[in-house]
């Protein structure tokens, strides 16, 4: 297409969910449209994905964006400015060219990954989004299975338990329309649950009920019990998954438990969750050893890779040579895709690739710190990866992807429902035999 040339790059601090400061880059073209995006922000950051610019200082907890603000009129403004913007690899080439360090500590994650996001936006033009995505990269769109959290956990809720996330996901369901149903009502079973005990404690980061447990396991053993309050059996329709996000409390093959107040070697890690995929309907598991316990990963994923979904978040930050790794080891049989991690849209993508390649699920995720930006909605979908993680089922920064799948879903054209497909393979997809 002619004349869709990048003529302007403009930075503004917006805020995210936590009340955060954060980039939003909009890139406009010369026919006059424009497109826009938000850098999201991690709590539980892999040591190897790209680090945000943040002020420091003692000024809004030192996480201002003013040094990225200027690196995207700057720096990134000259890189874009007179590129094609269907380009996307070649623009983001072209800021991983200017920021010249290994995990874009120069520039910033942060602006990077929102200039980058911002063209994908432009090159769309009047289509949407998910439909310039599948095109650009060749990508049939389905409409994805959503893992969703119900109760919140570690970094994201002040460690009161150690486990990150407790979600559910309904493979069982028949549309996107049905699976958010059947999870609102098991977030609802689960909050009056809650209330009943004396817990109704608000929410944590990503809008799970706050964790008022005694231990990671009654966390769980409550979940179960809200999936049957809901009028569910836990394995059939919905299953449980989890995120241990282990590095925030395993180093070196030792994972202490605060709440629990015990200390684990890595066999005895495995041992743990080993006992609760015995006990409660687990179909996911992401990151259920630290990022630098490799042996551990694969331990787990020879034992129980037949069973479960065994993802990698932190472990393989969305990078294409990590995930190649993995694969080569058998550490992992899931990547977990966020744009932020690996900086630019062209990366992730490369990363997704590299998961197909050898034979591995993906699920397209959001971050803790959130805004309005849909992005990742659009990203599930035309990448055509089969699962959306996003968080869990309140505040309208997560609200506002998977209503997104919703009107994607409604409009037609991007697919069909993708149902339990992606979880073929673990425990729930066996089983009918
Ligand atoms: P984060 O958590 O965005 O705080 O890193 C999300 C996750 O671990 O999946
Ligand atoms: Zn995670």
């Amino acid at each position: 297409m002619m004349g869709r040339m990048i003529t302007a790059v403009r930075g503004m601090r917006v805020w995210d969910s936590r009340g955060h400061p954060t980039v939003e880059v909009v890139v406009t073209l010369d026919d006059g449209t424009f497109g826009r995006a938000i850098a999201p922000a991690g709590a539980s950051r892999g040591s190897r994905e790209a680090v945000d610019l943040r002020d420091g200082g003692t000024r809004l907890k030192g996480l201002d964006v003013q040094g990225a603000l200027a690196a995207v009129a700057g720096p990134i403004a000259r890189a874009l400015i007179g590129r094609d913007v269907t380009d996307q690899a070649g623009a983001d080439a072209a800021m991983i060219a200017a920021d010249g360090s290994p995990l874009k500590s120069v520039l910033g994650g942060n602006a990077i990954c929102a200039a980058s996001l911002a063209v994908l936006h432009a090159a769309a033009g009047p289509r949407p989004l998910w439909a310039h995505i599948a095109a650009t990269y060749g990508c049939a769109p389905s409409i994805p299975l959503p893992e969703i959290q119900i109760f919140g956990g570690g970094a994201h809720a002040g460690r009161r338990v150690d486990v990150q996330d407790f979600m559910v996901m309904v493979p069982g369901a028949t549309s996107f329309d049905e699976a958010l149903a059947v999870t609102a009502e098991v977030y609802h079973a689960a909050g009056a649950l809650m209330a009943r005990r004396g817990h109704g404690g608000g929410v944590a980061d990503e809008g799970g009920w706050w964790p008022s447990f005694r231990s990671n396991a009654e966390a769980l053993e409550t979940l179960a019990e809200a999936i049957i309050a809901a009028g569910e059996t836990p394995g059939q329709r919905v299953v449980i998954s989890l995120d241990i996000a282990a590095s925030e409390f395993g180093r070196d093959g030792h994972y202490r438990l605060a709440l629990e107040n015990r200390m684990l070697g890595s066999d005895d890690m495995i041992a743990l969750l080993g006992g609760w995929i015995d006990t409660y309907a687990i179909a996911a598991i992401e990151d259920p050893l630290a990022e630098d316990d490799r042996a551990g990963m694969r331990a787990f994923t020879q034992g129980y890779g037949s069973r479960v979904q065994v993802v990698g978040d932190d472990y393989l930050v969305t990078n294409a040579g990590l995930v190649a790794e993995a694969a080569q080891a058998g550490a992992c049989n899931a990547v977990l895709i966020k744009v932020n991690q690996a900086g630019t849209v062209t990366e992730s993508v490369a990363a997704l690739r590299m998961a197909r390649q050898a034979g591995m699920r993906a699920i397209v995720s959001a971050r803790s710190g959130e805004t309005e930006d849909v992005s990742v909605s659009h990203l599930a979908v035309g990448l055509g990866v089969g699962q959306i993680k996003v968080g869990s089922f309140a505040r309208s920064e997560r609200m506002a992807k998977w209503n997104e799948c919703l009107r994607i879903a409604a409009d037609g054209g991007a697919g069909a429902f993708v149902g339990g497909a992606p979880l073929a393979g673990t425990s729930w997809g066996q089983r009918d035999g």
